[in-house]
Order: structure tokens, then sequence, then C-alpha cells
């Protein structure tokens, strides 16, 4: 079933202090809901043409580097595009996987309730990229609406020691106050673990 595979762009290896702890392989998917305006991602998702692998033939790509992960504490880092539109194969990876191995995932949150909470229990730690918290500001700058990202954000409290939430100052879209009011509005809601940076933007 389609719904078991992943849309496999790139796997990058042997990653150090960039997403997630220890040593990572970075697996980049193709598919986003969003179209942010600065899309980091633009020439990647651009490519038509993700080669859909399961959870076995991933793992068989990834387990090379097994000794690093195990050794540093580190796993395996999902990408994108957003990598929660595949939740089947995310859960079956997970069990596939040695349990030492760390899932991370980054996400925008702009997914359905129902993928989240399938994903709870299964990831190690989820990496946030909010956008923006106010509902005028995020539509204008992703053109989908805040409802979703902020619903998924209040079942994340439950577990917020897995949750990093990048808090991004986005040029031209909201400015440094705006950043620090959704600092605050995080830190009321529960996360502590923040990271404030600004985008830089190619034109
Ligand atoms: S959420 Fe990420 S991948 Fe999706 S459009 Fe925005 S920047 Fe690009």
């Amino acid at each position: 079933m389609k719904s078991d595979l992943y849309p496999l762009l790139s796997i990058v290896r042997l990653r150090m202090g960039t997403d997630g702890s220890g040593v990572t392989s970075l697996v980049a998917g193709a598919g986003c809901p969003l179209n942010c305006r600065w899309c980091i991602n633009k020439d990647l998702l651009k490519r038509k043409e993700p080669e859909w692998i399961s959870a076995e033939e991933l793992y068989d790509r990834v387990k090379i580097d097994d000794l690093y992960f195990q050794a540093s504490g580190g796993g395996i880092t999902f990408g994108g595009g957003e990598p929660l539109l595949y939740p089947h194969f995310l859960r079956a990876f997970r069990k596939l996987c040695p349990s030492t191995w760390r899932i991370t995932v980054e996400t925008s949150l702009a997914v359905s309730q129902e993928s989240l909470k399938m994903l709870l229990e299964y990831v190690d730690e989820f990496i946030v990229d909010c956008k923006d918290m106010d509902p005028i500001r995020y539509e204008s700058y992703t053109g989908q609406p805040a409802k979703q990202m902020l619903e998924n954000l209040e079942l994340l409290r439950r577990i917020p020691d897995k949750v990093l939430v990048r808090v991004p100052r986005i040029p031209r879209f909201n400015t440094e106050e705006d950043q620090k009011n959704n600092a605050d509005l995080l830190r009321a809601m529960g996360f502590t673990r923040l990271d404030l940076f600004e985008y830089v933007i190619r034109t």
C-alpha cells in the first residue's frame, strides 16, 4: 500500500550538531501542505521524482551507520517536506530499527491530528517550525490557515520535553517584537525548548 511507503528524495549521512542529538542521517522526503514564501527546501521539493520506498528498504540503506548512532545517541532525522504526512511508514520504520536509535521528525505540524496522534509514542523528538503564532501572519506566509498547527501544538503540550520549537524571525512577514511575542506564547503553553533564529532568504 502506498500509505506504507515514503517518497524519498535524499539521504545525507553522518551529520552532527544540525538536527537532533548525536550522529544523524537526514532522510528527506517529498510533499508539503504549505506554500511558504521563503521555502528553504524549494529546490529539493521541486524535484518531481521521489523514490517510493518501504521501511525495510530504508532500513537496509541506513543501517550502515548503526555503530555511529549507537555510540553517539543519534539516529534518523526525517525532514522534507513534511514527514508527518507518512505516519504509517514512520511507525513501521520505528518498529523495525533498533530501539536505541533516536527518531527525530522535523515538522510544520500542518497535518491531521490523527497522523500526529499515531506517532506521539514512536518519535523521540519533534522539531517544530511554527512559522508564526498569529493566524493572520501565518496564513499570509504559508498560504494555509493556522488552525491545524495550533491544534497540534495543543497535543504536543502533553510531551513538552520531546519538543523543540523553532521560532523564526521572517523577513518582511514578522518583526523581532512578533518573534518575542510568539516565544512568550509558546512558553505560556509549557514549551521550554525554544530556538529563536532568523530566516536567511535567498532571492
Ligand atoms: S513547511 Fe518547509 S518545506 Fe513546506 S513550504 Fe514551508 S519551508 Fe517549504
